[in-house]
């Protein structure tokens, strides 16, 4: 039987898949969600279940989906976490299966999560300082998350830790996350701060990436790797054991290769992260509609996929005028689509 693709209206082939396993969270990061949550919460009868989630899965890998990140809110807080990875891990067509946890609860998850057959965690760390750590995450939890984050390495997972470099807060903790890198066999990703949900977007905490860069290269000698489909830029470290990434989404869209579709713990398929187009799926997966409907849904969502947002067409500078026009809304407009 001929293997089915999923291309967009631009001719990108779209097989990654992230889904968001709950609204919920632990934290109330400054840049996500500074005191009232990520988002409203759901009553839990509004979650997929997990025979929910496999039975689109199942459905999406047949239709070209390869690679699936599990994320949230705080996707730990799932309490069928481990049964819904084992659930995942039978559908053969998925070959890279993530999870991204901001870390506190993880370490008591590792050998189930180990078992279960998870490929790989991206772990969420802003800060190595304790008390900036509570600023930035409104969490006591730092010495748990430092502590997932050396235990989920002694286990043998492959691990990506997430830092979101804000200006005159995390800025200066740049060059010690690189010497994680160096010294432990992981990838320090810098993120560029984003207008997500509106709720904690401040325009004049952002740094542009090619300032982490510069910063970066000052201090040390980098190589870069390939691509490989990933929005990261990645970079080995001369006599490190470990890499650095740059996510640079404001300052360099990469719409382009954009290769994802999301699916909301409401069951929502989201054709972009900043696009508030979606198309239903909860109640298809609830009704025992036929698989061809909620593949139907599936291509319908792929085929809202805009082109491009507005920061493609103008990137965010990080200079004054810049500060003003992405303090105002509507933030982003979308080409295309
Ligand atoms: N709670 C989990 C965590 O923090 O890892 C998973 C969900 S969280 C939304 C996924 C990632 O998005 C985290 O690495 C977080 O740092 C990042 N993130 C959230 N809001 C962001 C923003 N406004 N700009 C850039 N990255 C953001
Ligand atoms: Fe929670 Fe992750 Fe958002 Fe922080 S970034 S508030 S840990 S969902």
């Amino acid at each position: 039987m001929k293997q089915e693709q999923l291309v967009d209206s631009y001719g990108r082939l779209i097989d990654y898949l992230r889904i968001s396993l709950t609204d919920l969270c632990n934290f109330r990061c400054v840049y996500c969600a500074p005191g009232k949550g990520a988002s409203p919460l759901l009553p839990s009868s509004e979650y997929l279940t997990r025979q929910e989630i496999l039975h689109f899965v199942q459905i999406a890998g047949r239709m070209g989906i390869r690679r699936i990140r599990l994320t949230g809110g705080e996707p730990l807080l799932r309490k069928d976490i481990v049964d819904i990875v084992c659930a995942l891990k039978t559908v053969k067509s998925i070959k890279d299966l993530s999870l991204t946890t901001n870390g506190s609860r993880l370490k008591p998850f590792l050998k189930p999560l180990k078992e279960a057959g998870l490929d790989r965690f991206n772990i969420s760390l802003d800060s190595v300082d304790a008390l900036r750590f509570k600023e930035i995450t409104l969490s006591d939890a730092y010495e748990e998350v430092m502590d997932s984050v050396s235990s989920t390495l002694a286990y043998g997972f492959r691990v990506k830790l997430n830092m979101v470099v804000l200006k005159g807060l995390t800025q200066e903790e740049i060059i010690r996350f690189v010497k994680m890198a160096v010294e432990h066999p992981l990838e320090v990703r810098f993120l560029e701060f984003m207008p997500l949900c509106g709720t904690g977007w401040r325009p004049d905490l952002v740094i542009p990436l090619k300032t982490v860069r510069a910063i970066v290269n000052e201090n040390f000698t980098l190589s870069k790797l390939p691509r490989e489909g990933n929005v990261a830029e990645s970079f080995s470290i001369s006599n490190g054991q470990g890499r650095v990434g740059f996510i640079a989404s404001l300052t360099h869209s990469f719409c382009g290769e954009c290769s994802r579709i999301r699916l909301s713990a409401d069951g929502m398929i989201r054709p972009c992260l900043f696009s508030d187009r979606a198309v239903s799926v909860k109640t298809l997966l609830r009704g025992g509609a036929p698989d061809d409907a909620i593949a139907n849904a599936i291509r319908e969502a792929v085929g809202m996929k805009p082109r491009g947002n507005s920061f493609q067409e103008e990137p965010f500078s990080g200079e004054e005028k810049d500060i003003d026009r992405y303090q105002q809304a509507p933030l982003i407009r979308f080409i295309g689509g």
